[in-house]
């Protein structure tokens, strides 16, 4: 690159959508400052717990027609997949209608699918190409993903998403119960199909991808803030520094990249985000004793099922609450209810996990989630030194990649191959 437009970029928050963000603005010759105050990719960050999914084809929004039917079955019913803390609900109400309206009519449900599309479609190979370069291929598995039902009438159910999927392009297959029982010999037979996407993909241990990549970027002239960023300080109009609780760190460009914990530095950058915390849980079931050919995902839990080296990880749950509410561990046991239903086998170490509430082996987390299912990307309206990369909600880890090759695309000016304004935060002001 030319040397005159070689920057000094921080990146604010060392999540998967940050660290894939400094590492494409590394290829593009920038110095990064990579300002986190915890371990890259730790218990404290959503990229830590999740359900490892690379998905391509989770284009569709949470908010989809009809759903507003459902929330007070939500507010009702303490064992579903979706739960409202009522204390927090006056809180919530803002952000609640907006996600409501968003999701009105499937028009617009198209729309946001084919926006999402942009960032997930070459999600399993993107990371299989970084963990290559981290020196760690094994971190991804690229053996597809499958939703599993328990009849036909289920996948019915979900025709309309599937159809969106299919006219995008995504590709997927039908599982008879034949083959799901040889594939998973262990799963209950009260499921007896699947829909296969061939595609996707998992990470087989999210902590330590994100650490990978770390150092990764470290190793490629990268250096490390330990703290944490509360502002910026401007010289004139343009950008002199991102101030933390350590310091000033001199920079050019920032990227605002701290998951949930990015609203307030966005607003410190000149825009009101409505970002909330969809709370999720997630609990290790240790040796099995058996293995899963792919990441699996109930139709009736709605969760994740998939091996890790820690263990059969279930990871699931949307909880709203506050980012500062203590956990609720009874969630994270909601999980272990679906699973005793899928693998009646594992049920001695499903009781065995569920006495040991608090241990390690649970974990909470909060997806950066902004009501219209689709993320923040792009310069800020306080400052075009400034770029926002959040609120991925429930696809952090699927849209991480193409997330960091927009925002090094933006940095330097280039124009993107398609049309990212739909990710501009102003679509909220
Ligand atoms: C239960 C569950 C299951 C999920 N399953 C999937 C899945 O299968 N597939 C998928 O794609 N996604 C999934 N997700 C969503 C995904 O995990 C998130 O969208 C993604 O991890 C968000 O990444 P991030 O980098 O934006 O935020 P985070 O991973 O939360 O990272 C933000 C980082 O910023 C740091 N930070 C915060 N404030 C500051 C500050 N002021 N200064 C500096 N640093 C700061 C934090 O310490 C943290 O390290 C799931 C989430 C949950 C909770």
């Amino acid at each position: 690159m030319n040397d005159e437009k070689k920057l000094t970029v921080a990146v604010i928050g060392a999540g998967i959508v940050g660290l894939c963000t400094a590492l494409e603005l590394q290829r593009d010759g920038h110095d990064v400052v990579i300002i986190e105050p915890d371990a890259p990719g730790g218990r404290q960050a959503a990229s830590y717990g999740n359900g490892t999914w690379l998905n391509p084809g989770s284009v569709l929004p949470m908010s989809t027609p009809g759903l507003w039917k459902q929330v007070p079955g939500f507010l009702l019913d303490p064992n579903g997949p979706f739960i409202i803390r009522w204390r927090h609900l006056p809180g919530l109400m803002g952000w609640l209608i907006r996600f409501v309206l968003a999701g009105r009519t499937w028009p617009q449900i198209e729309t946001c699918a084919a926006q999402r599309y942009e960032l997930s479609r070459t999600t399993a190979q993107d990371h299989a190409a970084l963990a290559e370069e981290a020196g760690h291929p094994e971190l991804i598995r690229r053996n597809g993903l499958m939703f599993i039902y328990p009849k036909q009438a289920d996948i019915d159910a979900e025709g309309q998403a599937w159809r969106l999927r299919e006219s995008l392009g995504i590709r997927f297959r039908k599982i008879g119960s034949a083959e799901l029982r040889e594939r998973v010999p262990e799963l209950s037979g009260s499921y007896t199909l699947g829909m296969q996407i061939d595609e996707g993909g998992q990470v087989t241990d999210p902590g330590a991808y994100c650490n990978a990549l770390f150092q990764l970027a470290m190793r490629r002239g990268a250096s490390h803030k330990k703290a944490r960023a509360t502002g910026f300080s401007f010289n004139g109009n343009r950008l002199a520094a991102v101030i933390t609780d350590a310091g000033a760190v001199t920079c050019d460009r920032a990227v605002i990249a701290a998951g949930v914990h990015s609203r307030d530095l966005a607003m410190k950058a000149g825009d009101t985000v409505p970002l909330i915390s969809e709370r999720g849980y997630h609990v290790v079931i240790p040796d099995p004793g058996f293995d899963i050919p792919t990441g699996l995902m109930p139709s009736d839990g709605k969760m994740g099922v998939i091996m890790t080296p820690q263990g059969l990880r279930l990871a699931g749950q949307v909880e709203l609450a506050s980012v500062s509410a203590t956990p609720n561990w009874q969630r994270a046991k909601i999980l272990l209810n679906y699973v005793r239903r899928m693998f009646p086998g594992l049920a001695a170490k499903v009781d065995a996990i569920e006495n040991d509430v608090g241990s390690p082996h649970y974990w909470m987390g909060h997806r950066p989630s902004t009501p219209d299912g689709l993320p923040c990307i792009g310069a800020a309206s306080g400052s075009t030194d400034i770029f926002h990369a959040f609120g991925h909600g429930h696809v952090g880890m699927i849209q991480a990649p193409a997330t960091g090759k927009l925002v090094a695309t933006l940095v330097a000016g280039r124009q993107p191959a398609y049309d990212a304004t739909l990710f501009s935060a102003r679509r909220f002001a």
